[in-house]
């Protein structure tokens, strides 16, 4: 199967506004010497958050139900879902009821990462670890995956901040509230669903 084949098929272009991408960019092409990462806030059936992570020109991506947390004590389960374009970084708006993850999406987080080991390697053993370099999350943190039960075709993973200066353990502070905002237009995903 062609990379993004998958996100291509789900999607109709002539509906959503998502970008419809087309073969992966590497990194080289793009110009960046460091690899980008995105975190959206996703209003959909159920809200939630994409970790997306630029790995061979395309985004690898995880829904979070619960979010990102600061406190190592919290995992928080990732689903891996398909790898999105690269173009897919910038986007934020509306996708139609009745289409594919319906439902409005903002750039709740964006910066650059940096695997700590190799990354094909970590992905292929289930443990990746990783440096984020966003405006709201920093340090460390691990994508875990978790065994799956027999006949189960999800591919789970558990997000997890790693301990040091950027994790706040036993916090009361949950970022998730306090910095609701896109980091590309400083609207809440309220904001940008009412200017439809
Ligand atoms: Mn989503």
């Amino acid at each position: 199967m062609a990379p993004l084949d998958e996100y291509q098929r789900k999607r109709d272009f002539a509906l959503t506004p998502e970008p419809a991408g087309g073969l992966p960019v590497p990194a080289e092409e793009h110009g960046a010497d460091r690899l980008s990462f995105v975190i959206h806030k996703h209003a959909a059936r159920s809200l939630h958050y994409d970790l997306r992570l630029e790995l061979d020109g395309v985004l690898l991506s995880w829904a979070v139900p619960k979010g990102p947390s600061l406190d190592p004590a919290e995992k928080r389960l990732a689903l891996h879902v398909e790898d999105h374009p690269l173009e897919y970084g910038s986007f934020e708006g509306t996708i139609p009821a009745g289409e594919y993850g319906a439902g409005t999406v903002i750039v709740w987080d964006r910066g650059t990462w940096k695997p700590f080991a190799d990354a094909h390697e970590g992905l292929g053993e289930g443990a990746l670890k990783f440096e984020l370099e966003g405006e709201k999350l920093h340090g460390g943190y691990a994508l875990i995956r978790l065994k799956p039960r027999p006949g189960e075709k999800r591919d789970n993973w558990l997000l997890i901040k790693e301990r040091d200066d950027h994790a706040r353990p036993h916090s009361a502070y949950d970022v998730l509230e306090e910095r609701p905002e896109s980091v590309a237009s400083g609207r809440t995903i309220e904001q940008v669903a009412a200017e439809r």
